[in-house]
């Protein structure tokens, strides 16, 4: 199985995604936790070219190229090699994540997303979890990470909240494997109810 992790940044997801894979290898499922962009060598290479530099490094339309060329690179050795075997795979952001930031931030690409996601990538996850959650929220604890090397970072709570809503519809757009988690409670109680909802997806 394919299991993707969406949400604006600070919303837990990278947290929640690593419960989940330990929540299943105790349970001895053989699983793969991953991230995009990144989640290969080369695309962890690509990854540096998008995070850091100025902000205005690529344009609107050459990031999205760089994020599916990784996505590319992730598929080709990472995701699909791992479902081949059998192993279940999740992921810390999938295409969804591209749909949503680069449809929502520079003009709407959302046509060049879906036209390269088409030729390029073809595939969807089984399971998604997009974690909603207030931006004030989310970016108080993104702020609290102090990560501070990514170029995308500081955009600020009005494109959060733009982001918040592209997540939301996404939600609408794809019903049958997108699952809308509320991540403005405390973390293990979002992991009971994603730890619930993968079950029941599962049985
Ligand atoms: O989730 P993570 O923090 O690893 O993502 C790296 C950065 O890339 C984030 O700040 C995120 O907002 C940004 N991003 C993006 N478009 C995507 C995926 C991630 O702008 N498609």
């Amino acid at each position: 199985k394919f299991i993707t992790f969406e949400g604006i940044d600070g919303s837990g997801k990278s947290t929640q995604s690593r419960l989940l894979a330990e929540h299943l290898t105790q349970n001895g499922a053989q699983n793969h936790l991953t991230r995009e962009p990144g989640g290969a060598p080369g695309a962890e290479d690509i990854r540096r070219l998008l995070v850091e530099g100025d902000p205005d490094r690529w344009s609107a339309e050459t990031e999205i190229l760089l994020f599916t060329a990784a996505r590319r690179d992730h598929l080709e050795r990472t995701i699909q090699p791992k479902l081949t075997q059998g192993i279940t795979v999740i992921s810390d952001r999938f295409a969804d994540s591209t749909r949503v930031y680069q449809g929502a931030t520079r003009g709407d690409l959302r046509g060049v997303v879906d036209t390269l996601h088409s030729t390029m990538i073809k595939k969807e996850p089984d399971l998604t979890f997009v974690i909603d959650m207030d931006p004030k929220m989310a970016l108080s604890r993104g702020l609290a990470r102090g990560s501070g090397e990514d170029r995308f970072e500081d955009m600020g709570l009005t494109f959060q909240e733009k982001l918040r809503s592209g997540f939301q519809a996404l939600c609408q757009e794809f019903p049958d494997r997108c699952r809308l988690i509320n991540g403005n409670r405390a973390p293990d109680d979002v992991a009971a109810d994603i730890r619930n909802h993968f079950h029941a997806f599962s049985v």
